[in-house]
């Protein structure tokens, strides 16, 4: 196919030009995009967005770069294959800004993402004051060199030279201690190899689990390969598989399903979730953890903490919030500390410092001035880290480039997103092109251009329904989101009658981040959303207070035995360690109502797995019922198989050359891991005799290569898989193929296939539902269907809290919890409540203001 290499011709005609895209789902696209624009691409969830915006046109950006760098660094770089287009023309160069955590160094933060660290180390090494007789003047000349004064690698606990020597560098000293979990490595896993596991019962089920996984748990534990002993001491995974007991000489038992979990995950969970004292000290025997008494938590060796900029030393600087970092080196220049240096390190400082505040707007100007430059880009939304990677281009200078973001709303408040469209104009002013996949009816209305896809999702999708400049949209014939930009534009799914709450329940001194001491009242029976800026304090109230306090009072009332897997995984990785420091944690005084709440289920958009064997059909359990049905079929009988042949966790009926996986990855010396499909089963995952069994035809590897929607037929008499298909594909999953990797799907599909998972189960007693910002990334027809489950979760008794920022959304909630006024220290406060027509009619407050619109 013809395709052209290097950048646009001069005299082109500035479009992007598409012919046959035919990635995923889409049809053979041919579509003219103009450069030099900022260009929405929206459509439902599934309808093909990604698959043109970043699947093909980016795609076909990086495989030319690729092409045009030397055959040495390339095979350096993780290539990918071609995209599936016939031709595109006019294609710049381009950058991808994503969501999705790289997952990299932990010790990556808001300042070495945005490089405002860098500037500072050198602000300290240059312009800082020093202690008596090591200042540069009085070291000057001096011999040995190492008693020079410091330069900036000095400053950064991430470097050698500069790291506290006692923690190294990070500033607390705790953690499990691998080399503790097992006792005695002669011994085999049988006879108690690992120290760490739970007596009795429980640790006799996860010997168990490991053996059904495959593991030899009578060989001394020391002879294992070196990466399964790793694998089952320190893995996050908790599979799940059919035990067949491990029987002793006398007993038999029956089979189960049992999820593993590894020695260091279940110490870090009892540690910080365990009410009983002797399992909390049996779990800190394996562990370490306190704040480093050579730095006080600071991280750096004492001779950096010694060096000050207006009398701070660089550890209080890196934890003022951007905002107040500003003020901060806005007084320096006039302190008199830096007035007494020496004119030359004294106009370095200025011009340093100058160089600083025109990075630290930016951050600013894009709604993250309440972010402190220590803190750990883990600990940030996807949205607050897109947005930061966004600062950072807009300050490179680069033009002529394409950047392609996902959903850069996400996250933002009505009021910040105002901002974010002036960066996005300001990357095209400096003429770049600027392509957003959004749902965003704000972002979609400002863009320059629109390309919306549809009509459906899947196959129903894929094709282009709209190309032209925004406001010629509501023409368009079939167009789903034309029918929400227009003025009249339908409500999200309300309550059939106002609802009252049947009870409230009360938190008193909430303290925690921006929480000091605050007091918030939530009804029962309803739903409630709570709003305000990005910062203001909505996560730490939901996802850390109101979660916790009921969590502990679910445990003190001995609920915790029967709590689903998904859950309790989940609450470990919200329950902050009782070692944290004071800082990290939120407390509550005292709190009433707790008794109306009989389970509590926290729904995110975490993803939910990192193995390519983990998937929809697993996650959600109705692959269970898909084994069973092949376990029942004659052949299996024949055969004797059970449903345990048909796991792919399981050697017997697995591919053994990909062990189930589908694909292999051929790993290179010093060349980064590359995965194919599988050679011998082609992906199919299993071995040819388990494909022998077919039900109505089909193997179970056809089943996995399924979409919802063809499954949802073709086991419209298996229960409960019916039941599961059919409420993935009511909440807009019916695209989805069932064997889809865990580790390709979106936050927001994330989301609502924990949400289906919690549905499906009978629902008993009266549940609370913790839901944050359930919206991001779904098209308003998509939201429409989310909100109508969780209005028949109310209907149902139960409890659904939201953290949001959709209004139309907030519209539709019973009660509304408004926090601010504005992010980190200006917020804080519930700054209006009640119903949404009475806080919209009130006003006052950023979010009434933009609410009032959205109610009829
Ligand atoms: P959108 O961005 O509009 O939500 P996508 O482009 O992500 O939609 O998906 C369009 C279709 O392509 C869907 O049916 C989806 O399941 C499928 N798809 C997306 N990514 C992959 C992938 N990596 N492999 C196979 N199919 C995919
Ligand atoms: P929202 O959910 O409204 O965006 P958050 O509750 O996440 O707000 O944040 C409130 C304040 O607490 C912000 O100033 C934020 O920077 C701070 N904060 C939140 N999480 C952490 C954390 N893990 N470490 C340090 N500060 C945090
Ligand atoms: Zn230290
Ligand atoms: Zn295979």
């Amino acid at each position: 196919a013809p395709s052209q290499t290097g950048p646009p011709d001069a005299g082109d005609d500035g479009l992007i030009k598409v012919r046959d895209a035919a990635e995923h789902n889409l049809r053979h696209v041919d579509v003219d995009v103009p450069r030099d624009r900022v260009v929405a691409f929206t459509g439902v969830s599934g309808s093909g967005k990604s698959s043109l915006a970043f699947a093909t046109l980016y795609a076909e950006a990086q495989q030319r770069y690729l092409e045009s760098v030397a055959p040495y660094a390339r095979r350096l770089i993780d290539q990918g294959s071609a995209p599936k287009v016939g031709s595109i023309t006019g294609l710049p160069p381009a950058v991808a800004l994503r969501q999705q955590h790289s997952g990299g160094s932990t010790r990556s933060t808001v300042g070495t993402v945005s490089r405002v660290s860098n500037v500072l180390r050198m602000l300290y090494s240059r312009a800082g004051t020093y202690p008596a007789g090591r200042t540069p003047e009085d070291l000057a000349g001096t011999f040995p060199r190492d008693a020079a004064p410091l330069d900036s690698d000095s400053f950064s606990p991430n470097t050698a030279v500069g790291a506290c020597p006692v923690c190294s560098g990070l500033g607390r000293l705790h953690s499990v201690d691998d080399s503790k979990l097992v006792g005695d490595d002669s011994l085999s896993i049988r006879e108690g190899a690992i120290a760490a596991w739970p007596g009795a019962w429980q640790g006799k089920n996860y010997r168990d689990i490991l053996a059904e996984l495959g593991i030899d748990i009578d060989a001394p534990f020391r002879t294992l390969p070196a990466e399964r002993r790793e694998w089952l001491l320190t893995t996050d995974e908790q599979p799940t598989v059919t035990v067949h007991p491990v029987r002793d000489a006398h007993r038999v038992a029956r089979s189960y399903q049992g999820t593993y979990m590894s020695p260091r995950r279940w110490v870090n969970h009892t540690f910080a979730t365990s009410k009983a004292a002797h399992l909390r000290a049996k779990a800190a025997s394996f562990m370490t953890g306190e704040l480093c008494p050579n730095c006080h938590g600071k991280r750096l060796k004492p001779e950096a903490l010694e060096v000050t900029v207006a009398g701070q030393d660089i550890a209080y600087a890196t934890s003022l919030p951007l905002a107040q970092l500003s003020a901060f080196l806005d007084a320096a220049l006039d302190h008199p500390d830096t007035r007494a240096l020496p004119a030359e390190r004294r106009q370095a400082g200025h011009a340093l410092i100058a160089g600083l505040q025109e990075q630290l707007s930016t951050l600013t100007d894009l709604g993250l001035g309440y972010l402190a430059t220590a803190r750990t880009t883990s600990t940030l939304s996807g949205g607050e880290l897109q947005r930061l990677h966004m600062a950072t281009q807009l300050r490179s200078g680069l033009f002529g480039v394409l950047y392609v973001l996902d959903e850069p709303s996400a996250g933002l408040h009505a009021s910040d997103t105002e901002l974010l469209l002036t960066a996005l104009r300001r990357l095209r002013g400096s003429g770049n092109s600027v392509f957003v996949v959004e749902h965003n009816a704000q972002v979609l209305a400002s863009a320059d251009w629109i390309v919306d896809m549809g009509p459906g999702a899947g196959r129903h999708g894929g094709r282009i329904l709209h190309n032209g400049p925004a406001r010629e949209l509501s023409g368009a014939p079939d167009s789903v989101t034309a029918r929400y930009l227009s003025a009249d534009a339908p409500a999200a799914p309300g309550p059939e009658e106002p609802r009252k709450p049947r009870e409230w329940l009360r938190l008193r001194g909430v303290t925690g981040n921006n929480l000091h001491d605050l007091d918030a009242d939530f009804p029962l029976g309803t739903l409630t959303a709570v709003t305000g800026v990005s910062g203001s304090g909505k996560s730490t109230l939901v996802r850390r207070a109101l979660a916790q306090t009921v969590r502990e009072h679910l445990h003190a009332d001995g609920a915790e035995a029967g709590r689903p897997a998904a859950e309790a995984a989940e609450e470990e990785e919200d329950g902050v360690p009782a070692w944290a420091p004071a800082e990290d944690r939120v407390t509550v005084r005292s709190s009433a109502g707790l008794e109306h709440v009989d389970r509590l289920v926290v729904v995110d958009q975490k993803p939910i797995g990192r193995t390519p064997r983990s998937n929809l059909a697993t996650y959600t359990g109705l692959f269970d019922s898909v084994r069973k049905l092949y376990a029942a079929q004659p052949t299996a009988r024949e055969l004797g198989y059970t449903a345990s042949r048909f796991s792919f966790n399981v050697p017997q009926g697995r591919c053994p050359h990909c062990l189930g996986d589908g694909v292999v990855s051929v790993e290179l010396l010093f060349l980064p891991t590359e995965t194919s499909p599988c050679p011998v089963c082609r992906g199919a995952r299993y071995n040819p005799g388990t494909l022998l069994v077919r039900h109505r035809e089909r193997t179970i590897a056809d089943v996995l290569a399924m979409s919802v929607e063809e499954a949802r037929e073709f086991l419209h008499d298996v229960q409960p898989a019916a039941r599961i298909l059919t409420l993935l594909s009511d909440i807009g999953l019916g695209y989805l193929t069932l064997g889809q990797s865990a580790t390709t799907l979106s936050g927001g599909e994330a989301q609502r296939i924990k949400l289906v998972s919690e549905l499906h189960r009978a629902p008993r007693g009266h549940s609370l539902y913790l839901l944050d910002e359930p919206t991001s990334g779904l098209h308003p027809a998509d939201v429409d269907l989310l909100v109508g489950h969780l209005q028949r979760l109310v209907d149902d008794g139960n409890t659904v809290v939201v953290a949001e920022h959709d209004l139309r959304t907030v519209a539709a909630a019973d009660w509304l919890m408004d926090l601010g006024p504005g992010a980190g220290d200006e917020g804080g406060r519930i700054v209006a409540q009640g119903r949404p027509e009475d806080v919209a009619r009130e006003g006052g407050t950023a979010t009434a203001h933009h609410l009032a619109r959205y109610l009829a």
